[in-house]
């Protein structure tokens, strides 16, 4: 806070300001350096079927890849280039990037799964523009619709949910499948929500945490696994840790889990060896 007491407070208060507007401007100027020379790429962590054990999925995670400060995670860059209107441009090097690697999997011989790239709310407001850079994508590397995905969190999903509706309408007319991030963190009315044909809901790491010893989480993944049964969708679990928490979201019917117990996002070149690993399931481990 500003130092507004004595005759110079409000000089060292502009002063402080003036500092953090000149730090964004310049992160402002990297990001779009870093965009003319195409650093941001994708990493990749596995969604785990719970009754089998096998990677039925990947989700993209933007990363960052600088020469002097190494990998940038998306906290440093992504709600900036909201505000400074790049974040398009990033969802597309992001979007290419998963597109080039999941023909990359194919000529390596892996089983193809879908890949699911994170789009912010602001992206919907031009829907033209991100169905457009989805199908060059697509095009560019010659990859089915089918193993792209879109997860949209339920905040975003719920700040204009007609317009999001009919971009989910028209993405799901093209083949591809929306999911929706963060469940549990926004305030999705239930008669809104059973509108979107979206494939599945993630649950989100806040809730997945306690499930082992808080009977309030578990009360409350039960219920959001209740209510995707109710309204056709599959349930992801995201952020699981320990084996206790995929036991009990196996026990509960779970669809797929993700989380640092399996992986954490890898490079895409680790990918098509990772495809082949089965989890055996949490009762078994140790035994
Ligand atoms: P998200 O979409 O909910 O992604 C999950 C985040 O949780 C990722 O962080 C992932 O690394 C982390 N995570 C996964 N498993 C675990 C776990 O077991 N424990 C813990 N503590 N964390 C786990 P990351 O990669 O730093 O991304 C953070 C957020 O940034 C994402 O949350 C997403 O909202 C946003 N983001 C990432 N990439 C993009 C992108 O390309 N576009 C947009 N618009 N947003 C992105
Ligand atoms: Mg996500
Ligand atoms: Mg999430
Ligand atoms: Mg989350």
């Amino acid at each position: 806070r500003a130092k507004a007491q004595g005759p110079g407070g409000m000089e060292i208060y502009t002063e402080a300001l003036g500092r953090r507007a000149s730090q964004m401007l310049t992160l402002r100027q990297k990001i779009r350096r870093g965009l003319d020379a195409g650093e941001f790429i994708a990493h990749f962590q596995p969604k785990v079927e719970t009754a089998t054990g096998r990677i039925v999925g990947l989700e993209a995670l933007a990363r960052w890849s600088t020469a002097d400060r190494g990998l940038v995670p998306p906290s440093e860059f992504i709600e900036i280039a909201e505000e400074y209107g790049l974040i398009d441009a990033i969802c597309e090097q992001v979007m290419t990037d998963s597109c080039r690697w999941i023909r990359d999997w194919q000529a390596q011989g892996a089983i193809p799964v879908p890949v699911a790239v994170n789009v912010s709310g602001r992206q919907f407001h031009n829907s033209r523009l991100l169905l457009g850079q989805i199908r060059s994508a697509l095009e560019t590397w010659q990859v089915s619709p089918d193993l792209l995905e879109l997860e949209l969190t339920e905040s975003s999903a719920m700040a204009d949910p007609a317009q999001a509706i009919s971009v989910v309408t028209q993405l799901k007319d093209m083949g591809i499948f929306c999911a929706i991030d963060d469940f549990g963190t926004g305030y999705s009315s239930l008669s809104v929500l059973r509108r979107f044909p979206i494939r599945y809901l993630k649950i989100d790491r806040s809730f997945i945490n306690g499930v082992s010893h808080s009977g309030e989480d578990a009360a409350i993944v039960r219920a959001v696994i209740a209510m995707a049964r109710a309204l056709g969708l599959s349930v992801v679990a995201e952020g699981i840790e320990t084996s206790a928490q995929w036991a009990f979201l196996r026990q509960e019917g779970c669809d797929q889990g993700q989380g640092y117990l399996f992986s954490r996002p890898v490079a895409g070149a680790v990918i098509a060896g990772l495809l082949q690993t089965v989890f055996v399931g949490a009762p078994q481990v140790g035994s």
